[in-house]
């Protein structure tokens, strides 16, 4: 037994010392490492699997593309049963001499170049929770919305920021303050982020971290994102499960999930923002007091609809409708339809919404189980990820599981 543990602290020291171990890295920041200069075909990285801690998880850079491959550890170690190893250096140096059955042979290990982008800020400014107004120099403005105008700010002449500003005519100090302390209280790398607010005066502010490539919407149909591919795309979907999931775990349901309300940093990093319909559920569901929100119809889940009932189920249903947009690259759903139109699909007992032409069927299938009409029968945000994270798996598949093969055929050129 002795003997097995030192075999194992030595694989370990061996692995710690590997420019390509990156263990904790989740699958997406691989994807997001590995798609960003200067890596490119052949650039590599071996991660700890996040479905299984136990095993690891290889990681390809191929043709703008990223390709995983589970290395199973059962006794040895290997990605294919008919090579096995004994470390994981072992297995790095024979997929480095040849392909050996991946889709390139490995090159050098994955440079991550890439600077957090909320570095040094959060310490400097999240913990000033009022921020001193004089610190901030408006500019640009970014968005317009329900509540106010977004504009792109400098804090302390340093550092860039969202600021929105709110109208508050109608607003109860108390609970808008009430509202921005459970957003601070919200922290996950797939929402943004708050950093303060301004309330000693009017007009208040939300001082959030600034995303340099808009909405996700905007971003698909008419900025850079209009060249991502399918693993790209999946990836984002990926990432926005991801960040719902941790909402649905808190019980903050978000009530206007849609491509407007994601914003895109660099590399395609996505954060879910606007919570401002958000509200957090006493018990399962949601109903509102008043009846002054206004309901995003082409988004919004029957029940929510019809009887205002949010809960993570109905924000489930908006995630199908957000992947639509994601797969058509930003097209409004139900085109051609008027929201009566809608209203009366959305009733039906078919899917609301028909494949999209660059719909793979796997992933039109995920946003058929969002519309399913009963509530409980929807996923929940984790299976989403999960099942989402699986349509780009490779490797396993032609020896493990014949099903996965089907599924990553949907995305191989
Ligand atoms: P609302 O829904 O109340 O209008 P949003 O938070 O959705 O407010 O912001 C409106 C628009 O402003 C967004 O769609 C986006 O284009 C832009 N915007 C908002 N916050 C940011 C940010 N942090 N970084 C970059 N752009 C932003
Ligand atoms: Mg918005």
């Amino acid at each position: 037994m002795w003997g097995y543990e030192v075999a194992e602290n030595f694989l370990f020291m061996q692995v710690t010392f590997c420019r390509w171990y990156y263990g904790d890295a989740t699958r997406r920041e691989a994807e997001n490492w590995l798609l960003s200069t200067p890596n490119n075909d052949g650039s590599f990285l071996i991660r700890k699997s996040q479905l299984d801690y136990e095993q690891y998880a290889l990681s390809i850079h191929f043709r703008d593309d990223v390709r995983h491959y589970r290395i199973v550890k059962k006794g040895d170690l290997f990605i294919n049963p008919s090579h096995r190893f004994g470390s994981l250096l072992e297995l790095v140096e024979f997929y480095q001499e040849a392909a050996n059955g991946l889709v390139v042979k490995l090159a050098s290990p994955c440079i991550n170049v890439q600077v957090p982008q909320t570095s040094g800020v959060p310490q400097v400014v999240a913990d000033e929770w009022e921020i001193e107004r004089n610190f901030l120099e408006l500019g640009e403005v970014l968005g317009e919305g329900n509540f106010g105008k977004v504009y792109k700010a400098l804090w302390k002449g340093k550092v860039e920021v969202a600021v929105k500003t709110l109208k508050t005519d109608n607003m109860d100090k108390a609970e808008f303050l009430t509202e921005a302390q459970r957003m601070k209280e919200i922290r996950h790398h797939n929402l943004v982020r708050l950093y303060g607010v301004c309330t000693r005066n009017q007009p208040f502010y939300i001082v959030t971290e600034y995303l340099c490539n808009g909405n996700l919407k905007v971003y698909l149909s008419e900025g850079a994102g209009k060249e991502c591919g399918q693993v790209t795309l999946t990836n984002i979907s990926t990432q926005i499960a991801e960040g719902m999931t941790y909402l649905e775990e808190k019980k903050y349901v978000h009530r206007d999930l849609a491509a407007r309300n994601i914003l895109v940093g660099r590399n395609n990093e996505c954060r879910i923002a606007d919570f401002g319909l958000s509200r957090l559920t006493q018990d399962d569901e949601y109903s509102p007091k008043g009846s002054g929100a206004k309901i995003p119809t082409r988004w919004t889940a029957p029940e929510a609809l019809f009887n205002h009932k949010f809960s993570s189920k109905s924000d489930v249903w908006s995630f199908g409708i957000l992947l639509h947009e994601i797969i058509s690259k930003g097209e409004i759903p139900y085109p051609g339809m008027t929201k009566d139109e809608v209203k009366k699909v959305i009733r039906g007992p078919g899917p609301p919404m028909r494949q999209h032409p660059n719909c793979p069927d796997r992933f039109y299938e995920i946003m058929q189980m969002c519309w399913r009409q009963d509530p409980k029968e929807r996923p929940t945000f984790y299976q989403l990820q999960c099942d989402l994270d699986q349509i780009t798996d490779y490797g396993q598949v032609s020896y493990e599981n014949a099903d996965a093969d089907r599924t990553n055929q949907a995305f191989q050129p």
